[in-house]
């Protein structure tokens, strides 16, 4: 960073306080700036885990790992973080560092735009503001995909996408549907096994289950977590998990390496060991490889859909009716609830926001193919706005929080860029965005997750929409910016 004496004093507005808003507003305070308003849509910060509410909510990345690197929790009830956990320390962490003074809730930003300089934004009640630097941090997975279902409408009962889940409706004893088998609609199945009176899994593509443990810390461990902080520190970058990360996502850009067919053996074990009935055991089978589409870890969902009362309903949905759904084999499933565990349009970022770049240039038509980026981070035409986890850039299965940081460290140095005066604009250039996304499709292409399967991974021409190449590329890449790919204004 340029020494505070000497740099300028910059305005920053950061769009978004989930956990990578959150983040930017710790560094940048950390970094001595003060001059800062996050701007966040909704009356709470934690994105992704204010939004998920869902019975069962758990993020599949281990809790020590799933923090920020500098502010360890050791509180974590069980190995893998429930999400009503996540959100208060998220919560809690706002306050410790004291973002929750900089945040403004219930503002939108609907329009941003470069002119003379500097952006000016422009919230939906009609606040204006200007910033010399703004990060978006809006999030990747937050505007709800709902289905084409005809007869949708129609239906008696309760319905309701799984990101907008309306707590005041009774799941005990009641006939719920749960249409939709990623990582949402499998940790929605394992919760209410045990609750509905009959739970029916619409599953129209059956998907891998990688087996995890997932137990409650004892009280002695928790205390040794508080007491010694090497051990804390241990828990985060946990070897044997570190190990996996790196094993896992250098599987995923060598389909046919040892390691990936090691994870194919366990996932096929998996259902072979632990799926008693063969017919259902054919339900569940998927046609494409492991780890395709994201590779989903549950310790209990087999078991949940033996349980009785459970009925996995496959081949697709016809129509909902007002009683229920009927499946395109035409058979009738009665249901009092819907849950439509169908995904995120992962193509958003930003918008619906209306983002004008340097010269008129829009967002929406630079985009108009797909979103595009300079290492996730930058484009070309739109200086001084940078994004965290923006498009192409989810590394494997694992931490955002992780990916968030390491963007950030780059950021930083851009940032720095122009707060030494050095220059007053700093964007990628148009050839090196052109040159980097011809190499990262191509890379992009061969990996695992191009390798014959639909996921909200692919892009609108079928292009896997990730960081192709490895973690420790990806760390690499991140520690520096190469500062010739980028325009000094
Ligand atoms: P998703 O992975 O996109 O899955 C959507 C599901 O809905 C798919 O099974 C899809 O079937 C089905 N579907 C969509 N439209 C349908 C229709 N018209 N009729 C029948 N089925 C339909 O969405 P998600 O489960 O919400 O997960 C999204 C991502 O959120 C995850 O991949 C992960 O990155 C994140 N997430 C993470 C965790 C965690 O523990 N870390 C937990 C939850 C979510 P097809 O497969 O046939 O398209």
């Amino acid at each position: 960073m340029a020494t505070q004496e000497k740099r300028r004093d910059l305005r920053f507005v950061v769009i978004g306080a989930g956990m990578a808003g959150v983040l930017s507003g710790i560094k940048l305070l950390e970094a001595g700036y003060n001059n800062i308003t996050i701007y966040e849509k909704a009356d709470k910060i934690g994105g992704t885990w204010r939004e998920n509410t869902y019975p069962g909510l758990t993020c599949d990345v281990p809790s020590h790992s799933y923090t920020y690197s500098f502010e360890p929790n050791p509180d974590w009830s069980h190995l893998l973080p429930p999400g009503a956990e996540i959100q208060d320390y998220f919560e809690r962490t706002t306050r410790k560092y004291g973002v929750d003074k900089l945040i403004r809730f219930n503002e939108e930003i609907m329009a941003c735009d470069f002119r003379d300089g500097q952006w000016h934004l422009q919230t939906r009640s009609g606040i204006s503001d200007r910033a010399d630097i703004v990060i978006a941090a809006t999030g990747v997975l937050h505007v709800p995909r709902m289905p084409a279902i005809p007869g949708m409408d129609s239906f008696k009962g309760d319905i309701f996408h799984t990101a907008r889940w309306d707590h005041s409706v009774p799941l005990d004893g009641k006939r719920v549907g749960v249409v939709g088998t990623g990582s949402t609609g499998v940790q929605i199945i394992s919760a209410l096994s045990t609750r509905a009176q009959k739970l029916v899994h619409f599953q129209r593509t059956p998907q891998w289950i990688m087996p995890v443990e997932n137990r409650a810390f004892t009280e002695e461990e928790k205390a040794s977590f508080r007491n010694d902080p090497e051990l804390l520190k241990y828990m985060q970058n946990e070897p044997e998990y570190v190990a996996n990360v790196e094993r896992f996502t250098n599987a995923i850009v060598e389909p046919d390496s040892p390691a990936m067919h090691e994870i194919e053996a366990i996932v096929r074990q998996n259902l072979e060991d632990n799926v008693r009935d063969p017919e259902l055991r054919e339900k569940l089978r998927p046609n494409y490889r492991a780890a395709c589409k994201r590779l989903i870890f549950s310790p209990d969902f087999y078991e949940a859909v033996q349980r009785p009362g459970v009925e996995v309903a496959i081949g697709g949905i016809d129509c909902i009716e007002p009683e229920g759904i009927r499946g395109s084999d035409g058979t009738f499933h009665a249901l009092d609830v819907i849950a439509l565990a169908t995904g995120f349009q992962a193509d958003q970022f930003m918008r619906p926001m209306n983002i004008v770049g340097r010269n008129g240039v829009e967002l929406n038509a630079v985009w108009s193919e797909r979103p595009r980026a300079y290492y996730a981070i930058s484009i070309p035409e739109f200086p001084n706005f940078f994004m965290l986890n923006g498009p192409n850039g989810p590394v494997g299965n694992f931490s955002l929080i992780d990916i968030a940081e390491h963007q950030w460290h780059y950021i930083s140095q851009l940032i720095d860029k122009v707060a030494s005066g050095e220059c007053r604009e700093v964007s990628a250039r148009p050839e090196a965005l052109e040159a980097f996304d011809r190499e990262r499709i191509a890379a992009a292409k061969s990996t695992i997750f191009g390798s014959g399967c639909q996921s909200w991974y692919l892009d609108a021409e079928g292009v896997p929409a990730t960081w192709p190449w490895t973690q420790d590329r990806f760390r690499e890449e991140m520690a520096a910016p190469r500062m010739g790919a980028y325009e000094l204004v």
